[in-house]
């Protein structure tokens, strides 16, 4: 395993994050006793950075990521999440967050979490977000509940905007850096390598349209990115690369990012996510997936509250239909 610093809080975490969302089954049925075996698994393989929410699968992950990480809670950086409970239930008042991150702790067995973290901003009311929900986390962080405050969301812009505004250690951005996307880096990497904060990257496989097995149903996608995503799918196979692999690796090497954020389910699962660390660089492959990508690079959908859209949106997205037109709930991870 490789590890980085996650900017100012000068703690290390692996390269490789493990994604707990899929604990909760979002992406499909796990055991408890999968779950579990992959948390430990993952552990004894260097993963150190845990990522979780009361969100995934309704308090599922956090009751099982607990399980697993019972008589082994020093060994990791563990993060949460607050403000989101459900597909459509938000609450990001201080009252609510400080007494959910009460269950959360009780669900995850521990006394405190490393990080935690505003889950899915643009679905909230950024004035509240930033005048009571952070100083709020700040406050947990007082009484030694917390170690960072971090934000989480889709638009990037909105993510640098809100971290310009108010103190957070990390700031996660998911679905914008792999090989559908890379406007990332248009504004929120900048700022985030300025500004010294640590820099998540969640989604490598385009929250698993690059993995060639069967997408949920709440996947927020466009049918021409599902398509072009199962074009990169078959092209790796064709040459007889694995797809999550490629797709990992490419986040991997990104620079500025301390931490890829993986869904992880299974043993399998993280033994080829370990593969990824050396994969030789395949350029006529890499080539071929950018053609197959090109049309429909950086494609967004909706997601939160219209006012919440980020300013970056490409103008082409704006008209497009299947892109972005009704403020419909996404990110369901
Ligand atoms: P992802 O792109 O990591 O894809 C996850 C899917 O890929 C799952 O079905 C998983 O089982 C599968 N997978 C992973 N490795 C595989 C392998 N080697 N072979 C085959 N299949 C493999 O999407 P994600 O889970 O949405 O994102 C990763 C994590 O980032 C989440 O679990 C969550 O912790 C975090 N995240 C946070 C937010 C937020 O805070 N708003 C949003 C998205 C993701």
């Amino acid at each position: 395993m490789r590890y980085r610093i996650l900017g100012g809080t000068g703690v290390e975490v692996s390269s490789i994050g493990f994604g707990a969302s899929p604990l909760g089954g979002v992406f499909g049925e796990v055991s408890v006793e999968g779950a579990i075996a992959a948390v430990h698994h993952a552990i004894d393989a260097g993963i150190n950075l845990f990522d979780v929410s009361p969100f995934y699968g309704k308090t599922l992950a956090e009751q099982r990521l607990g399980m697993g990480l019972a008589g082994r809670r020093q060994e990791v950086i563990l993060a949460t999440k607050c403000g989101r409970y459900g597909e459509d239930h938000f609450d990001f008042s201080a009252g609510t967050i400080v007494r959910e991150f009460e269950q959360s702790l009780r669900r995850l067995k521990t006394d405190h979490v490393d990080l935690l973290q505003v889950h899915d901003l643009e679905f909230g009311d950024i004035e509240q977000i930033v005048n009571e929900t952070i100083p709020a986390m700040h406050r947990l962080r007082e009484h030694g509940k917390i170690r960072f405050v971090g934000i989480t969301g889709y638009w990037p812009g909105l993510l640098a905007e809100v971290a310009a505004r108010a103190p957070v250690d990390t700031v996660l951005s998911y679905c914008h850096f792999n090989l559908m996307m890379d406007d990332m880096d248009d504004c929120l990497t900048p700022f985030a390598r300025e500004s010294h904060l640590g820099l998540l990257n969640a989604s490598p496989m385009h929250m698993g349209l690059l993995i060639g097995g069967a997408i949920p149903d709440w996947h927020p996608a466009p049918a021409r990115v599902r398509a072009a995503a199962a074009e990169v799918v078959r092209l790796c196979r064709e040459h007889g690369a694995d797809p999550a692999a490629m797709a990992l690796r490419f986040c991997l090497d990104h620079p500025d990012v301390a931490s890829t954020l993986v869904g992880i389910a299974s043993i399998e699962q993280i033994d080829g996510n370990l593969k990824a660390l050396d994969l030789p660089p395949q350029p006529d492959l890499m080539e071929a997936i950018c053609d197959a990508v090109a049309p429909v690079f950086n494609t967004v959908w909706p997601s939160g509250r219209i006012e919440n859209w980020d300013a970056t949106l490409r103008s082409t997205d704006k008209a497009s239909a299947d892109t972005v037109r009704t403020p419909v709930a996404a990110g369901r991870t």
